[in-house]
């Protein structure tokens, strides 16, 4: 067994081991008939614990919970300073747990814990330390009126930003702890309360951040953390009328129908959705950083990031130099545990995930892919996959397609700037795509043209709390951070007063 060499620590080991319950207000529960979900560690394959199986009639209680919350307790009167100073708290509280909730995480869901504590925790508590600023500022307009059939009356006009109200979040299971953060931020920051349905692959460090939100001093039931499967307590939240706000991070056929469900009832509704990412290598680029960037975009986390760089298109006179490049990174990669911190590489989430990306790999290989590394499962215990590069593509391959969400680059070469653009657009997605050039003025002129939320230049899937991060097409509707997402968790209200 490969995780074994690799002993977590006592505290790890000790949240592990609990029995798990999922938290309403400040009560944490079974599923009322007992069901439970296997946790597996990715890394070898064993079932480490259990959380329960919540259903309909559990989350229907955290939702009326969360609304009685809202609509009548001291959470709807507390002042904006003392909602900046919770998120700020909480901020700290998972700082000061970062080892923890790093080891719980790769134990979870097979990361690295290096990456997991440096870049998961590190990106999720200055997110919410950035949307703490926010609960201060949240600000209407004062607006100079004519009300035209009125001529001799005066107004005083002016709008107001409030909480949207009950927020019902729903996660993929990619970076667990980070995507519970995107939505918790902007939720308590505005004055929100919130259901947390994590993924049911990954549900452990959700537990574990309802238990530090009570700790920080949220009132109970301003933050419900609900485990369950995503058919059952997923649906059932999404179908709720007393959500006033859904927010969903998966994939695009799960999101389509929690939009089609969000209509029924006119829910307010975000989705941050799958992608298909270009990474274009101009011809002027600095070839060797543009090779290990490319072969970032698409290894790290083992290709299960929404935005990895999973397309790659060179200038043609470099396409066979970069892609031996990236070809030689991926040959050399070290595959290891989650707790294993000199992994360069851990194990896909679930062998349902494993053999969905092996299935690819050999749908291109039929297709009339050639391999330039890797090639399917590696053979160890644990759902790892090689890390793949598979040039002599077709652009219409379903491998080029659609969204595989593993360790799997496709490679083609590209003529001239005008085909780059339209090839890079050619998909349903568009998340992310990143230039790799020094021609400035290239690459300005390229990035208008580009139908991706973010553009990265001579970097990739590099974010930040400030900007904002989402997709066009069919990669979603709406943003996470920046202060655009302030704006998903508010309604406007128009005020016009007769003075
Ligand atoms: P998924 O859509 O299968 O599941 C995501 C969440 O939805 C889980 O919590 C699941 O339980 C729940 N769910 C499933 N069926 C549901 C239903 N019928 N009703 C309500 N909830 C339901 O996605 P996944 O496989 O967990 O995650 C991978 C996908 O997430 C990829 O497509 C990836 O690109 C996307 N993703 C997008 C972003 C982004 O910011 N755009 C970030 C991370 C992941």
């Amino acid at each position: 067994m490969n995780s074994a060499t690799f002993t977590p620590s006592p505290e790890a080991t000790a949240f592990i081991q609990r029995e798990h319950r999922f938290l309403v207000g400040d009560q944490w529960l079974s599923a009322a008939d007992g069901r439970t979900i296997d946790v597996v560690n990715p890394s070898d394959g064993e079932v480490i614990t259990r959380v329960p199986a919540a259903g309909k009639a559990e989350m229907d209680l955290a939702v009326q919970t969360a609304r009685q919350t809202f609509d009548d307790s001291a959470w709807s009167r507390i002042k904006p300073v003392d909602r900046q100073k919770l998120l700020w708290d909480f901020a700290d509280l998972i700082e000061k747990n970062a080892g923890l909730l790093a080891e719980i995480e790769a134990m979870d869901n097979g990361k690295s814990v290096v990456i997991a504590e440096h870049v998961d925790i590190r990106l999720a508590v200055d997110f919410l330390r950035y949307m703490a600023g926010f609960a201060t500022k949240i600000e209407g307009r004062s607006v100079d009126v004519s009300v035209p059939f009125m001529p001799d009356a005066q107004f005083h006009g002016y709008t107001r930003r409030e909480a949207v109200g009950v927020v019902g979040a729903i996660v993929a299971w990619n970076f667990p702890l980070l995507l519970a953060c995107w939505k918790l931020g902007p939720a308590l920051a505005t004055g929100c309360t919130v259901v947390l349905k994590p993924a049911e692959d990954t549900p452990l460090t959700a537990l574990k951040l309802g238990e530090l939100a009570l700790e920080a001093g949220y009132p109970p039931g301003v933050v419900n953390v609900v485990t369950g499967y995503g058919q059952e307590a997923g649906a059932a939240l999404t179908a709720n009328p007393d959500v006033d706000k859904l927010t969903f991070t998966g994939s695009t056929d799960v999101g389509k129908l929690i939009g089609k469900a969000a209509m029924d009832t006119m829910t307010r509704v975000t989705l941050e959705l799958g992608g298909k990412s270009p990474t274009i290598v101009l011809p002027d680029a600095d070839l060797q950083s543009a090779a290990a960037g490319a072969a970032n975009a698409i290894f790290f986390n083992q290709g299960q990031v929404c935005c990895a760089g999973s397309r790659l298109y060179v200038h043609k006179k470099h396409f066979d130099n970069v892609v031996a490049d990236i070809s030689d990174i991926a040959n050399s990669m070290t595959l290891g545990a989650g707790l294993d911190p000199n992994a360069q590489m851990g194990p896909l989430v679930s062998a349902k995930q494993q053999s969905r990306v092996c299935g690819y790999i050999e749908q291109g290989i039929s297709s009339g892919a050639r391999l330039t590394a890797g090639g399917g499962a590696a053979d160890r215990p644990g759902f790892f996959v090689k890390p793949t590069v598979m040039v002599n593509v077709d652009q219409n391959a379903s491998v080029v397609q659609e969204e595989i969400f593993g360790p799997v680059l496709v490679a083609m070469p590209f003529d001239d700037i005008d085909e780059a653009v339209r090839i890079a657009n050619d998909s349903q997605y568009g998340l992310g795509a990143s230039i790799w050039s020094n021609n400035l003025s290239e690459v300005h002129r390229m990035i208008p043209r580009i139908k991706s939320g973010s553009v990265w230049v001579n970097c990739h899937t590099a974010l930040d709390p400030a900007l904002p991060f989402g997709g066009y097409k069919q990669s979603g509707l709406g943003r996470e951070m920046g202060s655009d997402v302030i704006e998903h968790y508010t309604e406007v209200k128009s005020v016009l007063m007769s003075i």
